[in-house]
């Protein structure tokens, strides 16, 4: 298949991979944040970290848009579906984030979208937000919202959709925006105090979004490179196009450097798809704030719909008040989130949280960390940690 087998030639990753260990320079640690959960999944899938040299180390960012969903607004779902009777429709993946308990429920089981349709909710999967608002014009006497996450990618599709429901002045359609921004989580990692108190790793350099940076461009990274003196390489989600950038940021290491390069010039111009990025200006605004698993409330970091779209905004309408939630216990999302810790320090991981028994969000999607090492590589960590001692490092 074109533009995906080339990306995935052992020899070539093989030659790449003694390019990269030339590159290295003895003695000294590069710590590469990989942001997106597309590039933690094909990391742990085609096992890249160990075609790496030991002093380079991959650390999973909070890129995967259903592990940094927070609780909170999966609750906000669920009221809306079992108390409100609305159809809740939204992406595969939500549906299994474990949330709240029901409130007065004695045995306290953590809900989930799946389980409060089991007790009687009206939730529906969709492929796309044209799903849900077909929904709607097929459920005339019916309520529809749509419980909307995602980073820059998915919310073209949103804005589009609400710009839709306007012009067919669709009276039951609603969205429940929790659309958040790539740039300010990367911001936040580097500089807030808040989260320098719960800890952090030092990064040396980003492996920036794929299709995040279609949208968006290449532009919005420049601030990092000047600002925080990081190098950012953009990169492609096949395995090629990682260890290419793995190689480039090893070099601006090395020499000094803190640019940002685009190894998916395939799909990623400076500038990005001003066409998507207008339709979304058109229907959304920056929130004030917004929290983020594992991140805490992040300034300027997630997108509320617009006045002008009101009637089709679905805290508006139904007049939600957000309350945070803290995690479960012992589950580590949040750390591994901020790249402190990995699946294999939690002490749930691979035994009662495990991708069909999910106990926090990062285990849900094939793009959180948690279910990419239980996967590809969680018999490889249990192997390096009963032998050695050895931190897992991917
Ligand atoms: S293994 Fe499960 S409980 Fe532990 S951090 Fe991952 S998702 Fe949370």
């Amino acid at each position: 298949m074109k533009y995906v087998d080339e990306f995935r030639d052992g020899e070539l990753a093989r030659r790449l991979a003694d390019r990269i260990a030339a590159a290295v320079r003895p003695g000294r640690t590069y710590r590469f944040m990989e942001f997106c959960g597309g590039h933690t999944h094909a990391i742990s899938r085609y096992g890249v970290a160990e075609l790496l040299p030991p002093q380079v180390r991959m650390i999973h960012g909070p890129g995967c848009p259903v592990c940094v969903l927070p609780i909170g607004r999966i609750d906000q779902a669920i009221a809306l579906a079992l108390d409100r009777g609305v159809i809740l429709a939204t992406y595969g993946d939500v549906l299994r984030v474990p949330a709240s308990p029901r409130p007065g429920d004695a045995r306290g089981e953590p809900l989930s979208l799946l389980k409060a349709k089991a007790r009687g909710a009206d939730v529906r999967m969709v492929y796309s937000v044209a799903d849900a608002l077909a929904l709607a014009r097929a459920n005339p006497d019916r309520e529809v919202v749509f419980l909307a996450i995602g980073f820059e990618t998915t919310t073209p599709p949103t804005a589009l959709a609400l710009q839709q429901a306007a012009r067919e002045d669709l009276p039951n359609f609603s969205v429940l925006s929790c659309h958040v921004l790539t740039p300010s989580a990367i911001t936040h990692i580097l500089e807030a105090a808040e989260v320098r108190a719960w800890g952090t790793v030092p990064i040396d350099g980003f492996v920036g979004p794929a299709h995040v940076s279609v949208v968006i461009g290449s532009r919005p990274y420049e601030h990092f490179a000047e600002e925080y003196r990081k190098p950012v390489v953009i990169a492609g989600f096949e395995p090629l196009d990682v260890m290419q950038a793995i190689l480039m940021l090893v070099r601006q290491v090395d020499e000094g450097r803190a640019e940002v390069e685009n190894e998916f010039t395939r799909a990623v111009t400076r500038d990005g798809n001003a066409a998507a990025q207008s339709v979304v200006a058109a229907v959304f605004e920056l929130r004030p704030s917004f929290e983020w698993r594992g991140l805490g409330e992040v300034p300027y970091s997630a997108l509320r719909i617009r006045p002008a779209y009101a009637r089709w905004d679905a805290e508006r309408r139904f007049a939600l008040a957000y309350r945070p939630v803290p995690d479960h216990k012992g589950c580590e999302c949040g750390a591994i989130l901020r790249g402190v810790k990995t699946p294999v320090d939690c002490k749930l991981f691979g035994t009662v949280c495990a991708p069909a028994t999910p106990m926090g969000s990062c285990m849900v999607s094939s793009e959180g960390a948690c279910a990419a090492h239980y996967s590809y590589g969680r018999f490889r960590d249990a192997g390096a940690r009963a032998g050695a001692g050895v931190p897992a490092t991917a």
